[in-house]
């Protein structure tokens, strides 16, 4: 069975390819499928205030034009204790910074260094939300992530708020894990494990 990512992000892509043709799917891009570049986001998407609200609403915009088409969404972020689930939702803007890339995640990891200060509460999470529709059945997933923030960053890998990120299950940072050993552990891997783990029996956790 075909399904398509809707993301315009190539690395996700490309991690997740694997992950579904392992598991019998083959996964298609958005610009595969004639999306050159239409996009929720300026449809006043990818505002609610939850995850899956965010990830429920991308795959059903995307699925509302792609008859007969299983689309796949995910929206995913950091929460920190100290600043009452913050950023969430926000994540990937929360500097307020405009620019993109590496100088976006550096706008971003400058912010929560200097919100967090010298707090001793850094306890935090990734956390990813998966849906998946047809446009008629949905599923969705969740997986998360525990660690804490780091006052000084460490590592060149992954992307985001990697560097600061402590994961709990490897016991360092995000960044200075493989992309195997993230994926193994990590919100996003958890929750489209869970989502394929649905797809490949009848039903699915919310069909
Ligand atoms: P998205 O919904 O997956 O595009 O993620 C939104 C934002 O959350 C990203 O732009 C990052 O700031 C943050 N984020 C989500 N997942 C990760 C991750 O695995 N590492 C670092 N930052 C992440």
């Amino acid at each position: 069975m075909r399904i398509v990512l809707a993301t315009r992000n190539a690395g996700k892509l490309h991690e997740l390819s694997r992950m579904f043709r392992d598991a019998g799917f083959a996964l298609d891009s958005l610009a595969s499928v004639g999306f050159a570049d239409e996009d929720p986001e300026e449809d006043g998407l990818e505002a609610f205030a939850t995850f899956e609200e965010n990830a429920r609403a991308k795959a059903r915009w995307f699925a509302a034009r792609l008859p007969c088409t299983m689309v796949v969404s995910d929206d995913s972020g950091l929460e920190v204790d100290a600043l009452r689930g913050g950023p969430g939702v926000r994540s990937k803007r929360w500097s307020g910074s405009t620019a993109s890339g590496a100088a976006l995640d550096a706008a971003n990891n400058a912010h929560l260094t200097a919100v967090l200060g010298d707090s001793a509460q850094r306890s935090a999470r990734y956390v990813s939300v998966v849906v998946c529709t047809d446009g008629t059945r949905e599923w969705s997933a969740r997986g998360e992530c525990s660690g804490r923030i780091l006052a000084v960053p460490s590592g060149k890998g992954g992307f985001g708020y990697d560097p600061l990120f402590w994961s709990d299950d490897l016991q360092c940072t995000f960044a200075d894990a493989t992309p195997e050993a993230k994926g193994r552990v990590s919100h996003r891997g958890q929750a489209f494990r869970r989502m394929l783990r649905a797809l490949s029996t009848a039903g699915g956790p919310t069909a």
